[in-house]
């Protein structure tokens, strides 16, 4: 049974594919985009280019950009000031979901979960000795 959704990009009811994310007048603009993209920053003096300027030399929108860096068809490798938000804050990251801030907020927040769970166990254990006296 196909399986539809609305596109996110244009709204338009279209039939689910794992590999695409959109629908398929969405995918060929995508496509067209990522040609024009990629043939502007396989020119040596463009390699260096930021996501700000491809965006405002190739008709492309910010987000594209970003989905692109994140799926790694644009390398940072290659491409080194290329960028996309964290899921968190914001800030522009190039691995990962998050930025090293947040990743650490977040390890943060683990380790005290962690601390205060220890914490309470030992408490029921007090308890239950005191019980038994
Ligand atoms: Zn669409
Ligand atoms: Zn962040």
């Amino acid at each position: 049974m196909a399986d539809l959704a609305n596109c996110p990009n244009c709204g338009k009811l279209y039939v689910k594919n794992p590999m695409r994310d959109v629908c398929d007048d969405c995918y060929k603009k995508e496509e067209a985009a990522f040609d024009r993209v990629f043939a502007f920053l396989r020119k040596r003096e463009n390699r260096a280019a930021t996501v700000e300027t491809i965006v405002a030399k190739n008709d492309v929108t910010k987000e594209l950009v970003y989905k692109w860096v994140r799926k790694g068809r644009l390398l940072v490798a290659n491409f080194p000031n290329l960028a996309y938000p964290c899921d968190r804050c914001g800030a522009l990251i190039q691995k990962g979901k998050l930025c090293d801030h947040c990743a650490k907020g977040i390890q943060d927040d683990l380790s005290r979960f962690e601390q205060e769970k220890r914490r309470k166990e030992e408490q029921r254990k007090n308890t239950y000795y005191f019980k038994n006296f």
